[in-house]
């Protein structure tokens, strides 16, 4: 297995040479050289240079689901409407984002994004910008099945449907709801309106689901869909995370060759996540391809292309910041889309090495991962 970040191109050193060296620890990156002066007018580069063109849009804090390594129980409190965008003020952010600062990619996610009612029509606007982003929808796929085509209809290209398992009664230890049925009746007609190639997202939990691993590879391949398993990161509401607990990368090979054999896929990663490989049945035949997001047990920091908004429309560089930047209020104090473009683009030179999750004084954020946008 690579050390953490080994060669995923780390950042060549910047100019100018008279500042700091820094080593961010457990990243692998080696001394890094602090850069100088932000760029006046660029896209959303960072001091590691690194350019985010990958922009996730949380829509919602709210859920229909109670995933334990998400939510808790009882839900996150309520913010009041008006604290959140407005469809009008998702689409200029977007327009800001894609005309103004090189984003390419726009994903909508939460909370639940199809929980907002108006979610066809942002998509319709962002779809219509130029130039012309990838849009896609990251859900859990709870009332797809009755907008999936008028979704398909106003423009969205992708779609990503977090499931953990095929089993009613792991679904509902998971997700604290017995919503099977319906999850997995959207995710049918989001293939049916043309969604695909229909990617699905699983969380491991040990003792809970890690042993249906394989069998929802199964699953996903006798469909056509894209299964990538996610490590579980310290982002749930609950704070009950532990690294000895979660399933890792390793484990989840492991599990996955108990049933198939993985090749490494040698398409370029291009900055994604996941890192891809072949899967073969045991007479050779190839199946289809399965990814592993391994962002804890060997970040891929290095080749981070993310910037994130939440959902009441503040910057994250990082997932883990502990800081974020608000651009709703100076937008709706009456700031000029470029005067919005430079505070996006302060908030991302800002940006950390990485994840620092191996540092002894790692802090996990106050926001969870429903709070943040996934
Ligand atoms: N509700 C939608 C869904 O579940 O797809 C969108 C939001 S959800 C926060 C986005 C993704 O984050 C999901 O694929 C979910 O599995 C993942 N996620 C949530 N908490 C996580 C955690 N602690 N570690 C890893 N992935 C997590
Ligand atoms: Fe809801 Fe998605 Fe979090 Fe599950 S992972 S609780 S579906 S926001």
């Amino acid at each position: 297995m690579p050390a953490a970040g080994a060669g995923r191109g780390a950042p060549e050193p910047v100019v100018p040479a008279s500042r700091a060296a820094i080593t961010p620890v457990g990243l692998g990156l080696g001394p890094i050289v602090h850069a100088g002066a932000r760029p006046a007018a660029s896209g959303l580069v960072d001091r590691w240079n690194r350019s985010a063109t990958d922009l996730r849009i949380s829509l919602t804090e709210r859920c229909n689901l109670r995933c334990t390594y998400c939510m808790p129980a009882e839900g996150l409190p309520t913010k009041p409407a008006a604290a959140l965008m407005q469809a009008d003020e998702v689409v200029r952010m977007s327009h800001i984002a894609v005309s103004l600062l090189g984003v390419r990619q726009l994903r909508f996610t939460g909370g639940e994004p199809l929980l907002r009612a108006d979610l066809a029509s942002i998509i319709a606007a962002c779809a219509a910008l130029e130039p012309r982003p990838e849009v896609s929808l990251t859900t859990n796929a709870i009332g797809l099945s009755s907008r999936a085509a008028g979704l398909a209809a106003a423009g969205l290209d992708r779609i990503n449907v977090s499931l953990d398992t095929v089993h009613a009664a792991t679904f509902l230890e998971v997700t604290r709801r017995p919503f099977l049925d319906r999850v997995l009746d959207g995710i049918e007609k989001a293939a049916e309106a043309g969604l695909g190639p229909i990617k699905i997202n699983a969380v491991l939990l040990r003792g809970v689901n890690d042993g249906e691993a394989a069998e929802l590879l199964a699953w996903s391949l006798e469909r056509g869909y894209q299964l990538r398993f996610i490590e579980q990161m310290p982002l749930d509401a609950d704070h009950t995370w532990s690294r000895t607990e979660m399933v890792t990368a390793t484990e989840i090979r492991a599990r996955l060759t108990e049933r198939f054999t993985l090749t490494p896929h040698d398409a370029p990663r291009d900055g994604a996540p996941a890192e891809l490989f072949r899967v073969f049945d045991p007479a050779g035949v190839e199946l289809g391809t399965v990814g592993i997001i391994a962002s804890v047990s060997e970040p891929f920091c290095a080749d981070c292309r993310r910037t994130r908004l939440t959902a009441d429309g503040r910057v994250r560089s990082c997932l883990f910041s502990h800081t974020e930047t608000d651009l709703l209020t100076p937008m709706r104090a009456g700031a000029t889309d470029a005067e919005v473009a430079d505070l996006w683009r302060e908030a991302m030179w800002g940006k950390p090495a990485g994840h620092g999750l191996d540092n002894p004084d790692f802090v996990q954020p106050a926001r969870s991962m429903s709070a943040i946008g996934g």
